[in-house]
């Protein structure tokens, strides 16, 4: 499959993505003068001489010879080839590869993932001023309406398809919310929503986008808290 990609995009990719935010997802950073020192993920120590130069973007182990920049740094660690390395990049920065069409299509899908859990998001937020109990709830420990609008906070109700119909009304099928985990497949009852009565905090990644969430009882229910399951994003 050809791959032709130009050096502006592989720059502006670069240019969008902090090798200390990649890096730092697997390896606790510490600073060290203008760097960043960790122990290597590429080879067993106890004593940290990964190094990171943020200004330079580049990496560099003293112990085992491993060095390179952020691209070279997502090819090793999670064993993908450059093409791979650098749509992976693209999506972390939210950069579309023109013309290639692998990246147009996952770019497609995460988008139409995020406004999913958006609109998800809106329904438990206006659900939460549905239910006085949820209201009472959150002034009972302590959390103000401003601050439960300024989070998104919201309410999923006990119905075993609150959300099903209301996502049904904005064309979301339920095979898409089963894939983000908001609904469950069940073989013989079909589809039900996963939370249920539930104080509901969005999950957001740090461009904003909602990428989970996670549910609270309001009781003494098991279990206490219980977050989206592993998703595409
Ligand atoms: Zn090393």
């Amino acid at each position: 499959m050809g791959f032709s990609i130009s050096p502006e995009t592989i720059e502006n990719i670069k240019s969008r993505i902090s090798i200390v935010d990649v890096a730092g997802q697997v390896v606790k950073l510490e600073r060290a003068g203008s760097n960043f020192k960790g122990l290597c993920p590429f080879h067993n120590e106890k004593t940290p001489s990964f190094t990171i130069s943020p200004d330079k973007g580049i990496f560099h182990c003293f112990g085992c010879g491993e060095g390179g920049d952020v691209i070279s740094f997502v090819m090793k660690h999670r064993n993908m080839s450059y093409p791979e390395a650098i749509r992976f990049l693209a999506q972390e920065a939210g950069i579309r590869i023109e013309g290639d069409a692998e990246s147009d299509k996952s770019f497609e899908r995460r988008k139409r993932f995020y406004e999913i859990n958006s609109l998800a998001g809106r329904y438990y937020f206006s659900e939460l001023y549905q239910s006085a109990e949820a209201l009472a709830y959150l002034k009972r420990r302590g959390i103000s309406p401003n601050t439960a609008k300024k989070f998104g906070l919201g309410y999923a109700p006990r119905d075993w398809d609150g959300l099903l119909k209301a996502m049904e009304k904005e064309k979301v099928a339920p095979e898409e919310l089963a894939t983000l985990g908001l609904v469950i497949a069940n073989k013989q009852k079909g589809y039900f929503d996963r939370f249920r009565h539930r104080i509901m905090f969005p999950i957001r990644n740090p461009r904003g986008q909602v990428i989970g969430f996670g549910g609270r009882v309001l009781d003494d229910s098991k279990p206490k808290y219980l977050n989206s399951p592993d998703t595409p994003l």
